[in-house]
């Protein structure tokens, strides 16, 4: 049978925000926006109110309701995350959709999960900063974690096959971006308008540049290493150019489970929505009518080091996560703005994460430290 959900949208008007509205507008029956934030989109996530009539909204830049945007909608304005936590907390609100990007919404989520409440995870930085608090404190209510990223969902699918104490590797595919099989001095020439052209999925600035360095990538097993409490041993790269495979589950047998999908956020999203159930879904279909190749490579690591300080970091555990994310947004923002060469954006957040003050059991608190620390030293790190 089904049951209506009710969900809480943080960071509605970005891009996996706006797929999950998509999805929500298929599933209007069985779905329902409660709450949904926005950083600085207003004119966005005024229509969204008014298109859904959410309890509450909040628009994060902004201190204070305006009294126009109340016109014709029961929505609460909230001036405050503190405001959105309490909500949260009291408003039947069944799932939290964590499509922020940053550690700006990292209280939320945590809240969230302090309150049982199923979170729909689309933000890596969370969980590589914070892993162990999150998955610890899910753990403890019985919030259920459940990933949007395209490899977890997949490794999330293919790991609802088989049991847990039988699973022998996970295998995350990657597109391998735009220089795939060049060679490290290759890339030292590489401007940003370059690795801002991505093969295969459109995203955000930032995150195009991660999947140029394969730092996406290194994100993604430190994120995998805490959703599925694996160790670094059994995690493995593999490179996949078309992403329509979106990870492997490696069992003991020797079986290997795959999901396939074109590549569209709106399968990953619904299938986070409405676990465990599977809908009809607005996302892209496989066309098996035409003849198709998908091709595998192994990983290299000497021309993306990145990928090396992803398992690094994996094994470390501890403020390392906080650290990876922090000094590889300052790096790509200086490549951004010309003050770095591609290649030195590893080069970086390596040099950073070396000289780092390891903790290996943090608080919040020392992570927003480590955090802090990072993006200082990235800041002034010369060659
Ligand atoms: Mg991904």
């Amino acid at each position: 049978m089904s049951v209506s959900q009710s969900i809480a949208i943080l960071g509605a008007t970005g891009s996996i925000g706006t797929s999950c509205v998509e999805v929500v507008r298929q599933h209007k029956d069985r779905l329902r926006i409660v709450g949904m934030t926005a950083w600085n989109n207003r004119a966005t996530l005024e229509q969204l109110v008014a298109e859904f009539q959410p309890h509450w909204a909040v628009i994060g830049n902004h201190s204070g309701p305006s009294t126009q945007l109340l016109n014709g909608t029961e929505t609460h304005w909230l001036s405050s995350f503190d405001e959105v936590q309490q909500a949260i907390r009291r408003d039947g609100v069944d799932k939290v959709v964590c499509a922020t990007v940053g550690l700006g919404a990292l209280s939320v989520v945590l809240a969230a999960a302090d309150s049982g409440k199923g979170l729909a995870i689309a933000n890596k930085e969370s969980v590589v900063v914070a892993g162990p608090l999150l998955m610890n404190r899910a753990a403890e209510t019985g919030a259920s974690v459940i990933p949007v990223d395209s490899e977890h969902s997949a490794i999330f699918q293919c790991l609802d096959a088989g049991r847990r104490q039988d699973v022998r590797r996970v295998v995350l595919t990657a597109s391998g971006g735009p220089f795939r099989g060049w060679t490290r001095s290759q890339m030292r020439d590489v401007t940003p308008q370059m690795a801002l052209r991505h093969p295969t999925w459109e995203m955000g600035q930032k995150v195009t540049i991660d999947s140029a360095t394969m730092m996406n990538k290194a994100l993604e097993i430190v994120e995998a290493r805490w959703l599925f409490g694996l160790s670094p041993e059994e995690l493995a790269v593999v490179i996949h150019p078309q992403s329509i495979a979106h990870s492997f589950v490696e069992y003991k047998d020797g079986a290997v489970l795959c999901q396939l999908s074109p590549p569209d956020m709106r399968l990953p999203i619904q299938y986070a929505l409405m676990y465990p159930e599977r809908q009809e879904s607005p996302a892209q279909r496989m066309d098996w009518s035409s003849e198709m190749q998908l091709e595998f490579f192994p990983p290299d690591l000497d021309a993306f080091p990145a990928l090396r300080l992803g398992f690094e970091v994996a094994a470390q555990g501890g403020t390392s996560g906080a650290v990876l994310n922090a000094a590889n947004e300052v790096a790509v923002e200086r490549f951004i703005q010309g003050e770095l060469r591609f290649d030195q954006i590893t080069d970086l957040v390596s040099s950073v994460l070396s000289h780092h003050q390891f903790e290996l059991k943090p608080s919040l608190r020392d992570l927003m430290d480590a955090d802090a620390w990072a993006r200082k030293e990235a800041a002034r790190w010369t060659c």
